[in-house]
């Protein structure tokens, strides 16, 4: 047989061979089908149309008629668990768990789908616990950031810091939150009672090495908390020029952190130099700030005279305009007023405002500034008095301002 006449016959039977092999390709396909029930189609239909609860009564449908269906049983749960149905996603979870011949790879995944379902549901210690059984598997990586989650919220920092330590093993992940994970061992540390000053020290210079080492961890924040921690301590050893040198590093490397340690500085330099309101005011030109003016403005009232508190007062409300720091003023003048009784038959008051019409105009004011008194979460907007380097609303870190609702505005 010569070449064109062997390529007649083999041309056609190549198609006949395709023809037969698509057709039995589509036949399966067809089969395939059939045997998918119609309420699989109608939770597809209602998962592409945006109606979850539609779509997970059609897909119980199915996994009852089925229970063979592992993939149907992941997406089941998987739904529950984003509609905070976290009951029963886990009881979705723990039933495909208890299969014998369920293969290690979906094991693994179910258990890592039940792991999330117990954070979403808040129970920690059997998320830590399914956790810590991924860890040799293919979710090790996901189960160690959880687990860094879980310790944080746990508050346990030594254990959070080991886990974003086994973390850093396997990923570049960065985790600048570490560095208040050893600052939160030092504070507590150091606000014990007694003291621990070993266990302190040690987590201050933990705290440092991550600072020096990881640029993402080294923030006006962070720099700020590490200076004053140690500013702190050095207290406690009742050194204090140590102390002072410490907070004076804040005005370099921190400035915008300076109102929330400036009370301490002007308390010891006041015991050293005396020159700590000085500082303070030129550093008050550059870096303005409610917390700063009060400081200032109070120090200069007890150890200068009222003279110069109210020219730094009028100046500084002249250049930034405030109901918190006005409130301060007046409330100044008021304990003043106090100290200075009144003649019992001085009926006609010589100033522009007796204590009356001062009593009368901060009631006024306070009912707009009390709102105003307030540190500001600027990524899910929870207030507080007082100042946290972790929101306790959204747990972020770092995301308060050291300044007011007023300043902010
Ligand atoms: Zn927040």
């Amino acid at each position: 047989m010569d070449f064109e006449s062997w390529w007649l016959i083999f041309l056609p039977l190549l198609f006949a061979l395709g023809w037969m092999a698509a057709r039995f390709d589509f036949r399966h396909i067809l089969s395939e089908t059939r045997h998918l029930p119609d309420s699989y189609f109608k939770g597809l239909n209602f998962l592409l149309n945006e109606q979850p609860d539609r779509a997970i009564d059609a897909f119980v449908e199915v996994a009852k008629l089925d229970p063979e269906t592992v993939d149907l049983h992941f997406a089941l749960g998987s739904l529950f668990r984003r509609r905070g149905e976290t009951e029963r996603a886990i009881r979705v979870h723990q039933s495909l768990l208890l299969r014998a011949d369920l293969p290690d790879t979906k094991r693994e995944h179910a258990l890592h789908e039940l792991a999330q379902d117990y954070l979403k549901a808040g129970m920690l210690d059997r998320a830590e616990a399914a956790y810590l059984e991924l860890e040799s598997t293919a979710y090790s990586v996901q189960a160690k950031r959880a687990l860094v989650r879980i310790y944080e919220s746990e508050r346990d920092w030594s254990r959070a810091i080991e886990a974003v330590k086994q973390l850093g093993k396997q990923v570049d992940d960065l985790v600048p939150q570490r560095v208040h994970y050893s600052c939160e061992i030092a504070q507590k540390a150091l606000e014990a009672k007694p003291p621990d000053l070993v266990v302190a020290r040690q987590a201050i210079q933990e705290a440092q090495e991550v600072v020096d080492n990881d640029p993402s961890a080294s923030t006006q924040a962070s720099r700020a908390r590490l200076l004053m921690l140690r500013a702190s301590f050095a207290a406690l050893e009742d050194d204090d020029e140590a102390q002072r040198q410490h907070l004076l590093s804040v005005l370099d490397q921190a400035p915008e952190y300076v109102g929330l340690m400036a009370q301490q500085l002007v308390t010891v330099d006041t015991r050293l130099t005396g020159k700590a309101i000085e500082t303070l005011s030129r550093h008050y030109q550059l870096h303005p700030s409610l917390d700063l003016f009060q400081v200032i403005f109070k120090a200069l009232r007890t150890q200068q005279n009222s003279e110069t508190a109210w020219l730094f007062a009028r100046d500084g409300l002249r250049a930034h305009p405030s109901l918190l720091g006005l409130d301060s003023l007046i409330e100044v003048e008021l304990a003043q007023a106090d100290r200075v009784a009144p003649e019992p038959d001085h009926s006609i008051d010589d100033r522009a405002l007796n204590k009356d019409d001062l009593v009368l105009l901060r009631s006024v004011m306070k009912q707009h500034s009390q709102r105003l008194d307030r540190y500001t979460c600027h990524v899910c907007g929870f207030q507080a008095k007082r100042y946290y380097w972790q929101c306790p609303g959204c747990h972020g870190w770092e995301t308060y301002r050291p300044r007011r609702l007023e300043e902010s505005q």
